[in-house]
């Protein structure tokens, strides 16, 4: 298999606080890294990358790879045929990775397209990133997504459509804690299974070796989805009966912390919008210190495939994101690759630029570590060790 050696770049690792300038070469062998170190250790006609800037690829923890961002309705989705659907499936995939988003988590859909193109990809029929599929979300009757076909009026027949997405081959198990916004009927603050449900579907998962991603919008619904020990809380809304994002409780997110719980915010870039307006924004903003006060951790999602939220717009939406959560520029960079990868079960396989990882990774003319809107402009994406053609 090739070698492939870079040198003479400027390399984030996915974890430090800043560029180590004693690093500056990586050698790349069966999509790889093999080494990762100083330009003096390796070959001598090694590619001269010219200074650029290395980081990992991008990580989207929720996207739902089977959406139309264009169509409001969630009921005209699954009106294509399958192969009509999958091929618009595959053209968000190379969307994505053209992108630099390398790696995505999949939190639903209704037909397994999306396991479908994560195989394909895998056997190199399609470009597109690495994926992990949860299937069909666990929901309640005429709940969030139930035209997805994941309905369970009680704990056994929720074991049931938690069993169905191990036997077609789910990667994860996605629950919703709480009703949703896209759903008519389903309102966000109502928890739709009690803890003790919840509790079975973590214990289930667990037995068959898979992580639950838990959709929760309602305060109460939080505290039962961390109680019960989910993987993740997605969107974290702390919605309560004042309404939206203004039921924060600490003991809940003491609940968060004590279980290990990582949170997905699912920020999106159309958030921009709220930037300078007070109200919606001061509003966010206060809870992410709150919640970051008390020791969150949080990764990068963006709930892509909503309406109006492009699959491929993770790049452009992380410093919407840092600025709602306040984080600094190394510490968004890592919800978005080593702590994401670590959320998602990858955490020994992406994520970083060390020994052993895949060779994913990001090249840029300016440091996003100095601006994260350099983010939206890649000059080279790499997934396993391969560059990725930008032009389509
Ligand atoms: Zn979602």
């Amino acid at each position: 298999m090739a070698k492939t050696t870079l040198k003479n770049l400027n390399i984030w690792n996915g974890s430090a606080e800043s560029i180590d300038s004693g690093i500056d070469a990586v050698v790349i062998e069966d999509g790889r890294f093999t080494f990762v170190g100083s330009s003096e250790e390796v070959d001598k006609d090694a590619r001269d990358m010219g200074g650029l800037t290395m980081i990992p690829g991008l990580i989207d923890a929720h996207v739902h790879l089977c959406l139309n961002p264009d169509l409001k309705d969630p009921l005209a989705q699954d009106k294509p045929a399958a192969e009509q659907l999958l091929d618009e499936m595959a053209v968000r995939a190379k969307e994505m990775l053209s992108a630099g988003i390398t790696t995505a988590r999949d939190l639903g859909g209704g037909q397994w397209l999306e396991l479908e193109i994560r195989d394909r990809i895998n056997r190199g029929e399609l470009v597109g990133p690495r994926l992990v599929c949860s299937g069909q979300p666990i929901t309640s009757i005429n709940g969030h997504c139930h035209f997805w076909g994941g309905a369970a009026e009680d704990e056994a027949t929720a074991l049931q459509v938690l069993e169905r997405q191990v036997a077609h081959g789910a990667d994860l198990i996605k629950v919703m804690a709480t009703g949703g916004n896209i759903t008519a009927g389903s309102r966000p603050v109502d928890s739709q299974f009690d803890q003790q449900t919840l509790t079975a579907i973590v214990a289930a998962a667990t037995q068959n070796g898979l992580r639950v991603a838990a959709h929760c919008h309602g305060t109460d619904g939080i505290g039962n989805a961390a109680r019960a020990g989910v993987t993740t809380i997605e969107h974290c809304s702390w919605v309560g009966d004042q309404g939206w994002g203004k039921n924060y409780d600490a003991d809940v997110m003491a609940a968060i912390i004590a279980a290990g719980v990582w949170i997905s915010p699912t920020v999106n870039a159309g958030w921009k919008r709220y930037i300078g307006t007070g109200g919606f924004e001061t509003l966010m903003m206060e809870n992410y210190v709150r919640m970051r006060a008390a020791g969150a951790k949080l990764i990068a999602s963006t709930d892509a495939g909503i309406p109006n939220v492009k699959h491929h717009h993770l790049p452009i939406a992380i410093p919407v994101f840092a600025h709602f959560a306040a984080l600094s520029p190394a510490e968004a960079l890592r919800a978005a690759t080593s702590d994401c990868a670590q959320a998602i079960g990858l955490g020994e396989v992406t994520g970083k630029i060390e020994n052993g990882f895949s060779a994913d990774f990001l090249l840029f003319e300016q440091d996003p570590l100095t601006d994260l809107q350099v983010l939206a402009n890649p000059a080279e994406v790499y997934k396993s060790g391969v560059p990725v053609g930008l032009s389509g």
